[in-house]
Parts: C-alpha cells; structure tokens; sequence
C-alpha cells in the first residue's frame, strides 16, 4: 500500500552534510522524497512536536537538540513507507542499530541520532500537517 511517512534529518546530521548521504539511503529503500525543506525549528515547534514526550526526563535536552541547528523535514512517500522508513533508520540507540542503516553508519548516539520517522500513520499524518501544506507535497 502506498503510504507516506514523516522525516527529519537532525541537526547532528546537518552539521556533518549528510544530507544527501541520507537521502541517497532513502531513494535507494525505494522511497520517494515528495517534499523537502530546510529550516531551524522554533523552540514552540520543538516542544509541540515531541509533545508526548513531555514527561520524559530528556524532554529538555530533545528540544534543544532539536532547535540547535538546521534540520531537513521531509515527505516521504511508497509502498508501507512507514515501516520502511523506521527498518532503514535503525533502532533509536545506535549502539543497538543494524548493519547497514542511517543510525548505525551515522548516529553519535541515542539522542543525537541523525534522523526522525514516523511511527504510526495516525502520527504520520499529524507530523506531516504541522510543517507541510499538501500543495507542497508533490507526487
Ligand atoms: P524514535 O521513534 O526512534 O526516534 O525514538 P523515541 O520516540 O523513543 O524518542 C524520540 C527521540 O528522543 C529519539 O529519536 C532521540 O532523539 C530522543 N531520545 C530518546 N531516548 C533518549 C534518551 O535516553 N536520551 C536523550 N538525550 N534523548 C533520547
């Protein structure tokens, strides 16, 4: 079925030009890339979209890596893009990452991790509508 799945590429990965390491990764899973944009998160961006990790005792470190350079926020589009994605990325810590995928060849570790994917298509859609308008997606 084809779907389409939020991505982020951090500013760990940023910062060490990745981004085209990691997109190469992404088309080569067979995923499309349907939108594409580079900006620095605001802080209320940061804590809206990890919201349901408020509570969680790296809430505040999260934010701040995420507001603390540029970041890539992607539609990713294809066939059950969602799980794709998350089996590409790898496991959140990349001490526990497969061979071959984005956290395991780039992750510093567990939280800065180079790259964000939906997990859900309940929180695709979510996480897509906050930082894109559908006339930009183009498939
Ligand atoms: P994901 O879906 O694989 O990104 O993982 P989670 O939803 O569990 O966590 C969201 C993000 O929070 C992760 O990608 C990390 O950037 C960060 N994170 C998770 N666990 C930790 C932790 O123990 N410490 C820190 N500093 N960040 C964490």
């Amino acid at each position: 079925m084809t779907e389409r799945t939020f991505s982020i590429i951090k500013p760990d990965a940023t910062a060490r030009n990745l981004t085209g390491q990691i997109n190469a990764m992404i088309e080569e899973a067979g995923l499309r890339i349907v939108a594409q944009r580079r900006i620095r998160m605001t802080q209320e961006e940061a804590e809206d979209f990890y919201e349901v990790h408020r509570e969680r005792p790296f809430y505040g470190e999260l934010v701040e890596m995420m507001t603390s350079g540029p970041v890539v926020v992607q539609v990713l589009e294809g066939d059950n893009a969602i799980a794709k994605y998350r089996e590409i990325m790898g496991a959140t810590n990349p001490a526990q990452a497969a061979e071959g995928t984005i956290r395991k060849r780039f992750a510093k570790s567990v939280g800065e991790n180079s790259v964000h994917g939906s997990d859900s298509p309940d929180n695709a859609k979510i996480e897509i509508a906050q930082f894109f308008d559908e006339a930009d997606i183009v498939g």
